[in-house]
């Protein structure tokens, strides 16, 4: 099959051969979507190589239980043991032996197919469109944050980026009926906020020590000190996305200040299905440009462009 393949900082496509692993499904590629952990890879950031991609849709040819074969699926990207610490423990998106699709020892889904065990697979509802539907992971890593802290609706909420996924935080943090402001640097994400009724603020008119919890998702070391000057005293600061390299942090302001500091990753896939379901959110409104995976290389260079949020790539 034809499949992107990633080695030393390189993308090309090759033809690999693909076949059902023991015991998972193999499941065909409807749409698949580039994200920033993506162009990240490609950059080098984490060691990997293979096939990359985590982001899709698709439908399952082949797997042991029939029932699931044709459906249309979203799939959970981390995939576990289930007889670790960690998974015993509930806490499997932590296994200490995962790999993890597209970025982790197991090859992803900018291909013609791709595995998953059915344990990892959730049903698309009909009404769900495939465009909408590729959304599911990162919807449901925006999601997280609402799994991990309680939100008040007289909470002041500070987003800091609205980028791919600083878009769909935004969209679902607005649900909660808290008090958002979200800091969005380009014209077309501020146009999308607005779109829905989101208000944006600019990094100056931000308050120091006045918001009960700061969302930072630009994965930036300026995002980080802007979240840190802004977050009140016992407030909480959410970290969405992962830093290049170290950081300088200091650290004795957040013991002084009694800040709560909270690493945010991969959320739950049924929420953000139903969220979809009954249009409550709507990731299409990202979507700049579909690409053919023949052209995956274009969509690349594409995702890469300033402002650019999500490209789509379709076998
Ligand atoms: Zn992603
Ligand atoms: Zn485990």
């Amino acid at each position: 099959m034809n499949a992107l393949w990633l080695e030393n900082n390189k993308i090309s496509l090759r033809d690999i051969s693909q076949q059902r692993k023991p015991n998972e499904a193999l499941i065909k590629i409807r749409k698949a979507g580039i994200c920033s952990t993506d162009l990240e890879l490609v950059k080098g950031y984490y060691p990997y190589t293979g096939v990359i991609g985590h982001e899709f849709v698709g439908n399952v040819i082949e797997a042991d239980d029939a029932s699931w074969i044709g459906q249309r699926v979203v799939g959970e990207i981390n995939v576990v043991c289930n007889q670790c610490e960690q998974c015993l423990n509930g806490r499997s998106t932590h296994c200490e032996h995962r790999t993890v699709l597209g970025i982790v020892n197991r090859d992803g889904t900018f291909a013609e197919f791709t595995n998953l065990p059915i344990a990892n697979l959730h049903r698309v509802p009909e009404s769900v469109p495939d465009e909408m539907a590729v959304f599911t992971e990162p919807l449901a890593a925006a999601l997280e944050i609402q799994d991990q802290i309680q939100i008040k609706p007289t909470d002041r909420i500070l987003l800091i980026g609205a980028g791919r996924l600083g878009q769909l935080i935004a969209q679902t943090l607005a649900l909660t009926g808290c008090n958002l402001r979200v800091i969005a640097r380009h014209e077309q994400q501020q146009k999308l906020l607005k779109a829905r009724g989101i208000k944006i603020i600019s990094e100056e008119d931000v308050q120091p020590w006045r918001w009960d919890v700061v969302v930072e998702a630009t994965g930036s070391p300026s995002g980080f000190s802007l979240a840190r000057k802004a977050v009140r005293p016992r407030g909480t600061m959410v970290l969405k996305s992962t830093y290049k390299g170290d950081m300088n942090v200091n650290f004795s302001s957040i013991v002084v200040d009694e800040i709560n500091l909270i690493g945010s990753r991969c959320g739950p896939f049924e929420p953000a299905l139903r969220l979809m379901e009954s249009k409550q959110v709507d990731p299409t409104v990202l979507i700049a440009e579909e690409f053919k995976l023949s052209e995956a290389l274009k969509a690349f260079e594409r995702a890469a462009e300033t402002g650019v949020l999500k490209v789509l790539v379709e076998p």
